[in-house]
Order: C-alpha cells, then structure tokens, then sequence
C-alpha cells in the first residue's frame, strides 16, 4: 500500500519543512509507504529552492514548478496526474489541514470508503466574511444542483486510485474538484476536525480568485441561472404585454392618459437591466465554453524532478 499525497504550495517558504516533518511523522506512525507530490504553482518566494532541496534530501519527495500561477484547483489536478499511490491525499501546504489528520482519514477509508474528506467542526483564524459567504455559497449551490456537495469542507480528502483515475478523465478546464468527487458517487465519508490557522505567511486565495472559484462550481454543475434568465425573461414580457393592453384601453376607450415619459423610462431601464443580467449569465457560460474549446494545456511546467512530467 502506498499513499501519495499532493500538496499545492504558492508562497509557502516558511511551511514547507514544518509540514514535511508533521506528515512523515504520521507516515512512520502508520508504517506506511508514502510519496509527496509538491506542486508549485507559480510562488515568488523561496519556495522553489527548498523544495528542490528537500527533493535531494529525500527520495519520497517529487515536486512540480509551474512556470507561472495557474491556481489552487489546476495545481492540485497537476499533483494528481503526476501522483501513482494506492490511496491519494489532498492537503493544503499552510498547516489549516492537520496532518495528523491524515491518520483518521486513512483509518476510515480502509474500513471500505472510496473518498473519506475532513469536515470542519471549526475554522480558526478566518474572517467572518469568508465563513458568511463559504456557509451560504454551498447551501445556495446545493439546491440548484442534483446531487449533494458535502458542506464545510474543502479538498483535505483522502480518494482510492480508481476515484482519481476517474476525476483524471474529466476534462473540464474549470476544476471544481470537491464537487467532481460528489459527483463520481461510490462510497464517501467524512471525519471531522478542526481547522487551524494558518502556521505562516498569508493566504493566497483572493476575493477575485474566490469569486471566480464560485462561478465555476455554479457553472461545471448547473444551467440554472441560464434557466432563471429565460424565465424573468418571459415574466416580464408576459407584464409587458398586459401594460401594452392597458395602455391602448386607456388611450382609445377611456381615454384618460398623460404623455408620461417616466413611466416609459422605469420600464426601459428595468427591462434593460433584466437583459443585461440575461446576457452576462449566457457570457458566463460560452466564455466557459471557448476556454474549453480553445483545449490548451491546462498547465505549463517548468521543470520537475518527474521524468515524464517535464518534458
Ligand atoms: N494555493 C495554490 N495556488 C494559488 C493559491 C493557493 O497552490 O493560487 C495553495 C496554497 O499554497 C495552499 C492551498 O492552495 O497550500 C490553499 O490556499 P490558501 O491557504 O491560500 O487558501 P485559504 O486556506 O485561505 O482558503
Ligand atoms: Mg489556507
């Protein structure tokens, strides 16, 4: 039995050793065979040099430079690809996912779970703001789509081999990985834990980035907000008919009017306005669907102490 686990690293110099050690220790713990698969996405900090050290120091230790930053959910992909283990873990780099962790999850999916992810009894050191709109993103995302997204977690997951052979056939550009491993089904489970703060440095996870991360989930699972448009769409021009009969009953048959430009004007801006979210959510979608047309590279390596990652 062997475990990989990928580890995405953007600007993490200062956790990078800290976790090796916390991870090796539970490796040893457990007597198990394990490989790290660091990719790193793009860091403008020392990262890449201590990886390349810790790569000469131990043979259990691969790693990926991207040649620039490609994001979280692209480096994670990466890591998979290039991993070869029994069972793959997902852990992030800053120390927010216990490794010793990783000893409960490993424990359950051997009592026969395909996916075991780590649920968030608590998340330390995180602004409210980020709880507030993580707890009502994926409640929202739950309804609209058909199966469930288990709500607090994040990747921290351990997956058999055949679910990552799976996600690895998926070709979508835009990853949205914890809901593609819903989605695969099989048997899932959860531990619970709690979340730490971050051990150093800062979190590389921007409002845009996170918006962005938000509008892919929606998107890779759902045509609902496509749905939404058309049926405004229809609402307000079945309103707009009824006031078309009101107008010419009021002009010819009782005819009391006023020339009232200011009713015309409400109407116009609300009913552009309706078209233009129209618009932008059909943007969403076939901008979506030109990246994933245009099919390139999803990522561009620099070098790799893989053979056949670099080449
Ligand atoms: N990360 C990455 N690329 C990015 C942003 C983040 O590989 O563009 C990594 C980061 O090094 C960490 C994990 O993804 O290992 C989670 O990121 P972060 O801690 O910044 O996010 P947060 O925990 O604040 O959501
Ligand atoms: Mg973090």
């Amino acid at each position: 039995m062997m475990i990989s686990v990928v580890i995405p690293i953007y600007n993490e110099e200062a956790n990078i050793l800290p976790m090796y050690k916390r991870m090796t220790a539970v490796f040893d713990k457990l007597n198990l065979d394990r490989e790290y698969v660091y990719v790193n996405d793009g860091s403008a900090d020392k990262s890449q040099e201590i990886l390349i050290e810790l790569a000469n120091e131990h043979q259990d230790v691969k790693y990926i430079n991207f040649s620039r930053n490609f994001g979280h959910q692209i480096a994670v992909s990466a890591g998979l690809e290039f991993s070869s283990g029994d069972k793959i873990v997902i852990i992030d780099a800053d120390g927010q996912d216990p490794p010793e962790v990783i000893e409960d999850l490993y424990l359950k999916s051997i009592e026969g779970f395909e996916v075991v992810y780590a649920k968030r009894a608590e998340r330390k050191g995180e602004s409210a703001m980020k709880k507030a709109t993580a707890k009502w993103f994926y409640r929202i995302l739950n309804k609209i789509i058909h199966f469930d997204i288990p709500l607090d977690t994040g990747d921290f997951r351990i997956m058999d081999r055949k679910i990552v052979n799976q996600l690895l056939m998926m070709p979508e550009r835009h990853k949205f990985l914890r809901g593609q491993i819903s989605w695969i089904g099989f048997n899932q489970t959860y531990v619970t834990y709690n979340r730490e703060e971050r051990m150093s440095g800062q979190t590389g996870y921007s409002y845009s980035k996170m918006i962005r991360f938000a509008l892919d989930g929606i998107t890779s699972f759902s045509n609902w907000p496509l749905k939404i448009a058309t049926i405004s769409g229809f609402l307000f021009s079945f309103i707009g008919f009824l006031l078309i009969l009101y107008t010419l009953y009021s002009r010819y048959v009782i005819k009391d009017y006023q020339p009232g430009w200011a009713s015309q004007m409400v109407t116009m801006i609300f009913i552009g306005g309706i078209q233009l979210i129209g618009i932008g959510i059909i943007g969403e979608y076939i901008s979506r669907m030109n990246e994933n047309i245009k099919n390139r590279p999803l990522y561009i390596v620099k070098d790799s102490n893989i053979p056949h990652a670099s080449d």
